[in-house]
């Protein structure tokens, strides 16, 4: 009798091989019925024992400092970087604002980062996240689609931040979520009535909601809701967009709204001071309207910043300047083999004329010293065993000769 009930789980009462007893009384449990409990238990929203996370305002940088914390990681984006920064600030202190006293009501400053791709917006989300330790997903507008058509629903980024959160979703609420490529989903064209673009907007209507704050149901696991999944509730309010896009083709929409601006009395002198080369900085939101967003999604993203692209300065001292810079990262890496590893500045030189030449960006510079290092970073470690610290320079030579033999077709492919 004791033996057949050893053998029965207690949850689901079937007989079967593999069985776990409690400690105090004789009941049992199955491994079926333990990975269904873990199963459950995975997918339940975690209430935080603190409120929401360690923020307050004594522990809150200050804009200077989120912006010194930018420094470290990101090349140039000057204005960018005191935009989000001053944003980021006072996103928090509105969540940290003693809402039983105060009447004035603070908005929510959302933010759209306007520049071509590969030139820091997602690293600038991402290292703000990385300050603030908060919460922090990364979603694609071109995935997303308008609820019910083929593709993932907008939902979708939240459950990425559930993730991130650990499935606490008092966390979550006040995380950061970046959507990168908005500009994908802008309408064809300002004026279309008859054959409008009706995805590109429908997933602008979606975003809408999100973003001005609603609660949204999110299925935990992500993909499609299912009827009888336990969903969970969470509520976007607190949770700081950040947006991102190239907008191909804005300079066009931005130089004829200059252009009729400036017609008038003191046109000349107002068009000899507009610097051509580089429009994005006059970037309005009206220009993002004429580009296909719709008026409201640009109401609720009222931070529109910038960012320049990446000249060849720029992308010389993302090689060497951030905390993190690549050079930085082969030298620790070689260092742990008791490798002195170091780069001649020509071949570092050489290394940019690549990425300018064929256009890589500084996406692409991680591709080209990952091609210059490779043979370096097979062979080196063999010599550990010897005991003896090595010392190898990467001149400009050792460079060429990796890159000649390389396939930029592929490299170019692969960014
Ligand atoms: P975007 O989101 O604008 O398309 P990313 O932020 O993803 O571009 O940039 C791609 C990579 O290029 C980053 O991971 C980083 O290594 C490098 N990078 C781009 N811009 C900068 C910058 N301004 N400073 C430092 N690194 C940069």
């Amino acid at each position: 009798m004791a033996r057949k009930q050893a053998q029965t789980c207690s949850f689901c009462g079937r007989p079967m091989p593999e069985m776990f007893a409690g400690e105090r009384d004789n009941a049992m449990i199955c491994s079926d019925c333990i990975e269904a409990g873990h199963r459950i238990l995975a997918s339940r929203p975690r209430v935080s024992s603190v409120q929401g996370d360690d923020l307050s305002l004594e522990t809150l940088p200050t804009p200077q400092g989120i912006k010194d914390f930018l420094d470290q990681y990101v090349i140039g984006q000057e204005e960018a970087k005191r935009f989000l920064s001053v944003a980021v600030y006072n996103h928090y202190k509105r969540l940290l604002q003693d809402k039983s006293e105060d009447d004035v009501e603070i908005e929510k400053s959302n933010i759209l980062l306007v520049g071509s791709t590969g030139t820091g917006k997602t690293l600038l989300a991402r290292t703000i996240a990385k300050l603030l330790k908060v919460p922090f997903a990364i979603g694609d507008a071109t995935a997303l689609t308008q609820a019910g058509y083929v593709g993932e629903d907008v939902e979708s980024l939240l459950v990425r931040l559930l993730q991130d959160a650990e499935y606490d979703v008092t966390k979550a609420q006040r995380g950061i979520v970046f959507i990168d490529e908005i500009d994908k989903i802008a309408r064809k064209s300002e004026n279309m009535s008859i054959t409008r673009d009706v995805s590109g907007e429908g997933v602008q209507q979606s975003l809408l909601k999100m973003l001005e704050g609603s609660i949204v149901n999110v299925p935990p696991q992500g993909g499609r809701k299912h009827p009888d999944q336990e969903l969970i509730h969470v509520d976007t309010h607190n949770i700081l967009f950040i947006c991102g896009g190239a907008f191909d083709g804005i300079e066009q929409k931005i130089a004829q709204r200059l252009h009729t601006q400036v017609i008038g009395f003191s046109a000349q002198a107002e068009a000899e001071r507009i610097d051509k080369n580089n429009l994005l900085q006059y970037i309005a939101p009206q220009d993002l309207k004429s580009f296909g967003l719709i008026p409201e999604i640009i109401g609720r993203l009222p931070v529109l910043t910038y960012l320049q692209p990446l000249d060849r300065k720029a992308l010389r001292n993302i090689l060497t300047e951030p905390k993190n810079a690549l050079t930085k990262q082969y030298e620790k890496l070689l260092a742990m083999d008791n490798v002195t590893l170091t780069f001649d500045e020509e071949a570092l030189d050489y290394i940019v004329d690549k990425a300018l030449e064929y256009k890589l960006g500084a996406r692409g510079l991680r591709g080209l010293m990952e091609t210059v290092m490779m043979d370096l970073m097979f062979e080196l470690p063999n010599h550990k065993k010897t005991g003896a610290p090595q010392k190898f320079t990467v001149t400009k030579e050792f460079a060429r000769e990796k890159l000649e033999k390389a396939d930029f077709v592929r490299l170019q492919n692969a960014i």
